[in-house]
């Protein structure tokens, strides 16, 4: 049952899996950005999970409010970015709970909604390299019949190989981009944190 307190579950564990890994997001930052994608996302999402679930009665207003908190609470590239990404989950959202197919979809128009405003491409080393993959192990698991729980943690298991695939790309957007050939061999920031969004959605959304 993915309803308001599912959520909020789910935001609430991301951002402590966001804080575990903040010195970890921002040491790769260090090596191919500009070293502030740990407190870049530790800030958006503390923000994200002192929302008030009382106030939401459904997760479409939650997922709106918390896509709202990232993109004018973080200034880098992540803020719009993951803030599109919950602001077009949030779209696929009906009623009190969301049905396994309709968060599929959501995801779905949540990594659209990235590459709208990001204009990558897989293989560029970004976010990109690790939501898409799991967006479609989640869309093709639920079609084959699976449990929102079960499509989530093959999506997770598909996020983490996107994400362990950055590592020798050369970056083609984003500030990484600007290091060109010296971006090889780092694991990209922002695809480690979509890949630490995917882990708590499976182990918080059944
Ligand atoms: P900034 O680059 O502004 O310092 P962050 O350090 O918080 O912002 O985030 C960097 C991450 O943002 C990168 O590792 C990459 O995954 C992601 N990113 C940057 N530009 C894009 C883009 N155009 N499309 C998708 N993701 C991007
Ligand atoms: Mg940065």
């Amino acid at each position: 049952m993915t309803d308001t307190a599912a959520v909020a579950t789910w935001l609430a564990d991301f951002a402590a899996l966001v804080h575990e890994n903040a010195n970890l997001l921002t040491d790769l930052d260090r090596q191919i950005g500009d070293a502030d994608h740990g407190s870049n996302m530790e800030r958006g999402m503390t923000a994200v999970a002192a929302l008030d679930p009382g106030q939401y009665p459904e997760p479409a207003a939650l997922l709106k409010a918390a896509g709202m908190t990232l993109v004018s609470t973080v200034g880098g590239a992540s803020g719009p970015l993951f803030g599109t990404f919950f602001l077009r989950l949030a779209t696929a959202a009906t009623g009190p709970d969301m049905s396994p197919a309709e968060f599929a979809a959501g995801l779905e128009a949540g990594l659209a909604g990235v590459v709208a405003r990001g204009k990558a491409s897989e293989g560029d080393k970004t976010m990109i390299d690790s939501l898409a993959p799991a967006v479609r192990a989640c869309q093709e698991a639920i079609a084959g019949g699976d449990s929102l729980a079960d499509a989530l943690h093959k999506a997770a298991e598909a996020a983490a190989a996107g994400r362990d695939a950055t590592v020798p790309l050369i970056a083609r957007k984003g500030r990484a981009s600007y290091l060109g050939e010296r971006s090889r061999g780092v694991q990209d920031p922002g695809a480690t944190s979509v890949a630490l969004l995917i882990e708590s959605a499976a182990r918080t959304l059944h």
